[in-house]
């Protein structure tokens, strides 16, 4: 079993006009140091779906488990959301204090860690989001970038096994997008903790160990970057457009020029056309 498991999962908001179905039937099963992506475009269902993994919302029917604890089990909601931690679209939404450390520390405060551990977890998570030297700033004079550094920082000192991260770059200039996705990559490679990037860019996801992409509140395909990318009419239906090296894959195809593999990135692509020459 998985860290996070989702059997037969679907949820709909009730609102004045009806019943708006968000997630239907959806069965997923994240494992333990996995880098997965969830890409969908606007309206498919994907912050439902983290909210669901992180017991903000519950499931209207099936099941989820976050190591083992049913989400639907009100004891254990603080328990989940320790061990999932979320990070959401605007770091200023997420920033509490006026200082990077006092606010790093809130999230820790509030679980009533000793301040010995307190102390060590702050620490640690400053120097793993590379915000080392910027203990007294005031959030307010960081770059958008390093807000979201921050608030990782702050899901980061709980402690968590898994970082739920909804679209943490969607208002980032392209600097500050690169510097919060190596940071999450970071995150998974050096300190094991398992990451759920929620996207709808499909450049964020080439490095992922696996993409599910979300279509109409349904999985619509599951597989490695490389698997996925190369369903171009799953991809197309889900609203979502192919990186540029996929794209003039299938380009050249059209014109009659098949490369031997499909390429994820550029330099693939690169290799791609030197090879027919
Ligand atoms: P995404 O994060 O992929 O953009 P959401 O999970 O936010 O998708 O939304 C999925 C569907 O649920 C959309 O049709 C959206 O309009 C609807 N929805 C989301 N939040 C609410 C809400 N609080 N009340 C009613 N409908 C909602
Ligand atoms: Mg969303």
């Amino acid at each position: 079993m998985g860290i996070i498991t989702l059997k037969n999962v679907s949820y709909a908001y009730e609102t004045d006009t009806g019943r708006v179905q968000a997630v239907s039937d959806v069965s997923l099963d994240i494992a333990e140091g996995e880098f997965l992506c969830i890409l969908g475009h606007n309206g498919s269902g994907k912050s439902t779906l983290a909210k669901l993994m992180n017991a903000l919302l519950l499931p209207e029917s099936g099941s989820i488990t976050v190591k083992g604890m049913d989400t639907k089990d009100e004891e254990e909601s603080w328990k989940i959301r320790r061990h999932a931690g979320m990070v959401f679209q605007n770091p200023d939404n997420q920033i509490v204090s006026s200082i990077v450390e006092e606010d790093i520390a809130f999230g820790p405060e509030n679980l009533g860690m000793p301040r010995e551990e307190m102390i060590t977890c702050i620490r640690r998570a400053i120097k793993a989001v590379g915000m080392e030297g910027h203990e007294q700033d005031s959030p307010a004079m960081l770059s958008g970038g390093q807000k979201q550094r921050v608030a990782i920082a702050g899901v980061l000192a709980m402690l968590p096994d898994v970082i739920i991260c909804d679209e943490p770059t969607a208002m980032l200039d392209p600097k500050g997008r690169a510097e919060v996705l190596e940071t999450i990559h970071r995150l998974n490679k050096r300190l094991g903790k398992t990451i759920v990037l929620i996207t709808h860019y499909m450049e964020e996801t080439v490095d992922a160990d696996r993409i599910v992409v979300l279509s109409g509140g349904r999985i619509t395909a599951t597989g490695t970057p490389r698997e996925v990318f190369s369903m171009k009419n799953v991809v197309e239906n889900a609203g979502l457009s192919l990186p540029i090296a996929g794209q003039l894959y299938f380009d050249l195809k059209d014109r009659g020029v098949e490369l031997k593999d499909f390429p994820v990135t550029k330099e693939e692509l690169v290799e791609g056309l030197c090879s027919l020459a």
